[in-house]
């Protein structure tokens, strides 16, 4: 059995830690490799040797560390099919959906290519007679980042390029049900050219992340995952006076409005909801139908759910693959008997599904339920698989009360032709990102991801101008080359006459 090991210090590492965890193959439910977990010992060491890479290269100009990460945008479209593979083999998303996410952690590097222009300050000439005053913005030293099972490339993409292209250096503690996609990433940043020590993976579980919150060389930690785990890591990351953001779970709704083309956000739901088999942040897992939309959406939906060709994610006809695990598998399903138990009408019933010659894989069918009601825990919780929850409501003002009243606040969408109803929703709405006839409003890389209540704690999003602002300090410098004569001392403030 392969053992997937840590990357520290430009090469792959296992140290004294005999602990280890299982890698699945979603699809088959086979063991497919072990992970080596590691220990404080490890974690150590590699801020060790992240703190020392970052003397060189936070002194790097920034153009320099910009070659590195085109050259790693290169290598990562030339070995695209690779990752792509290692990403369905250990999550079991299907292919198409898994070179999506690649592409999506791509473009955050390409945005990471234009770091000489986003880190350019602010300048003013004569703030006070003969005084100059500028801004800049310098690297804070190591970071890390802690990633969630259901984007083994994209999530730690959003982090790691934009920290290591301001001058930081990064220890990625992926997730350990799927970590072998950060590794090859990490090999294939070394072969780019970034030095070693700069770019470091550490495989573990809790222990890690714990051995990272206190280590005092740790200047700043990015999570995403679960809200309870996202609450832990702002609260101790804090604590230990680092700067913390922590992306958490979410419960997001789409809209569906009386007017809207019903085709369209059909088809909009379908993938939202089932895509990725809705293991996905963003996925929606509610659909609130607005005055007497709801039979039209019901019969229509109901249709398309039945027909979902689930499979596994290497075979080309498969529209939605395997969840992550058994445990994962159990905990859905678990939701599903629950939400008969509470009363909801579940229309669609994927959970006794079978699949040929994969009888052992992960798989459950699309659920739907229809006639949630916001009591039911089914509504409260994130379920995190292929179960969408139609919630009926009377009229926009009570979707929109619906929405703002649940605890979490990631994304939301509308569909509807009414501009107005479009304006005000994303006007009043309080979730982060906000689509109007658009299902998932991923923002891309040159924007910002994150939620709003408790799907993120902290202050800042991912990637866009807000992560570079994430992964800098400001210093603000004021200056005066005295050329007259001598100045008395001051002993007031200085103010502009
Ligand atoms: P998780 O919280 O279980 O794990 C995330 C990471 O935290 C992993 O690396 C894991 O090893 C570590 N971890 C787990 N338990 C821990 C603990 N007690 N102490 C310290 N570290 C711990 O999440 P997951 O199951 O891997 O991912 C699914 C969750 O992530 C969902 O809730 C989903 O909504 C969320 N997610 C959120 C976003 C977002 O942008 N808001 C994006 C992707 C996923």
């Amino acid at each position: 059995m392969s053992v997937i090991k840590h990357f520290i210090n430009g090469k792959a590492f296992l140290g004294s830690s005999k602990k280890t965890g299982k890698v699945f193959n979603p699809a088959t439910g086979e063991v497919k490799s072990e992970v080596n977990l590691a220990s404080k010992v490890e974690v150590d060491l590699a801020v060790e040797k992240a703190k020392n890479a970052f003397i060189e290269w936070s002194n790097k100009p920034p153009v320099i560390r910009a070659r590195v990460l085109f050259k790693f945008k290169e290598l990562i479209e030339k070995n695209s099919d690779e990752l792509t593979k290692l990403i369905v083999m250990e999550h079991g998303k299907v292919y198409d959906d898994a070179k999506g996410s690649l592409t999506r952690g791509l473009e955050v590097v390409e945005f990471a290519c234009g770091i000489p222009h986003l880190l350019k300050g602010e300048f003013t000439e004569n703030v006070g007679t003969d005084v100059d005053s500028w801004s800049t913005r310098q690297a804070l030293g190591v970071c890390a980042g802690v990633t969630p099972f259901n984007f083994p490339a994209m999530v730690p993409m959003w982090m790691f390029p934009i920290s290591i292209a301001c001058g930081n250096t990064f220890i990625l503690k992926p997730s350990e049900k799927n970590p072998s996609c950060s590794i090859k990433l990490a090999e294939l940043f070394k072969e780019a050219g970034l030095p070693d020590g700069v770019f470091n993976v550490v495989n573990g579980d809790k222990e890690v992340v714990d051995a990272l919150l206190i280590n005092k060389d740790v200047a700043a930690i990015s999570f995403v995952g679960s809200t309870p785990v996202a609450k832990y890591i702002y609260e101790n990351a804090a604590k230990n006076e680092k700067r913390v953001q922590a992306l958490g779970g979410a419960k997001n709704h789409c809209v569906v409005m009386p007017d809207c083309d019903l085709d369209q956000a059909v088809n909009g739901l379908m993938g939202a909801a089932y895509g990725s088999a809705g293991e996905r942040c963003m996925a929606q897992s509610v659909a609130v139908a607005v005055g007497n939309i709801g039979d039209k959406l019901v019969s229509k939906i109901s249709k398309k759910v039945e027909a979902l060709k689930v499979g596994p994610g290497l075979d080309n006809d498969s529209e939605m693959g395997p969840l992550v695990t058994k445990e994962h598998l159990e905990k859905v399903k678990g939701y599903v008997d629950l939400g008969v138990k509470e009363g909801a009408k579940l229309i669609v019933d994927g959970r006794n599904i079978k699949l040929q010659g994969f009888e052992k894989g992960f798989y459950i069918g699309g659920c739907l339920f229809d006639h949630v009601k916001p009591s039911m825990k089914i509504y409260k919780e994130e379920i995190f698989g292929p179960v969408l929850s139609i919630v009926r409501v009377n009229d926009f003002e009570s979707a929109v009360k619906l929405v703002n009243d649940h605890e979490f606040g990631n994304g939301t969408s509308i569909y509807t032709r009414d501009g107005d109803a479009g304006r005000t929703y994303a006007n009043k709405i309080k979730v982060g990102m906000v689509g109007i006839n658009i299902p998932i409003p991923v923002p891309m890389a040159f924007h910002s991801f994150g939620g709003w209540k408790r799907s993120l704690f902290g202050d800042q999003h991912m990637h866009g101008t807000e992560g570079v602002r994430f992964y800098t300090k400001l210093k603000t410098i004021t200056s005066r080359w005295p050329s007259g004569p001598r100045l008395d001392p001051e002993f007031t403030m200085p103010t502009m006459k």
